[in-house]
């Protein structure tokens, strides 16, 4: 099952489908988020704690974050960091459950989305914010269906 959501633009045509998965993570996907950390890809904090912390981890969810200023949008994992408390590795292939999170994990620090188009700060989206979106081709409010749901 997974969520997301559906905008279009009635003035452009553009169209697009924000996937934003299955709520935790498969460990594939999970290791190939973890190797973009570690090459330094979310900034060199992220990639340091990675490499000195063996029971670093981070939060996976995708999620919509948006741009107040300039209002951008974009899919992105909240990539919270964690620590597991005896600093113990997570085991190879092991899909980490929300409720490890809150046995195991404590909270490191919060990641700072910036907006690709002015460099703000970007925050994870509001239910009122979902119907100001505006196109990124043509600038005018996009229609947005909300929870989209499939199997
Ligand atoms: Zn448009
Ligand atoms: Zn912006």
């Amino acid at each position: 099952m997974g969520q997301g959501y559906l905008v279009k633009c009635r003035n452009c045509n553009y169209e697009e489908l924000l996937n934003l998965g299955v709520g935790m993570f498969f460990p594939g996907e999970y290791r190939k988020l973890i190797k973009m950390i570690e090459d330094g890809e979310y900034g060199a904090e992220p990639a340091e704690y990675f490499l000195n912390n063996p029971g670093a981890v981070v939060d996976a969810q995708l999620e919509l974050y948006y741009c107040s200023e300039c209002h951008n949008y974009e899919v992105d994992y909240n990539l919270s960091l964690y620590r597991h408390k005896d600093n113990r590795e997570i085991s190879n292939g092991y899909w980490l459950k929300q409720e490890d999170y809150d046995r195991e994990y404590v909270f490191v620090k919060a990641y700072k989305h910036i907006c690709n188009r002015c460099g703000k700060h970007m925050h994870k989206i509001r239910e009122s914010e979902m119907n100001n979106l505006v196109c990124p081709e043509c600038g005018k409010p996009l229609e947005v269906s909300t929870g989209v749901m499939w199997d």
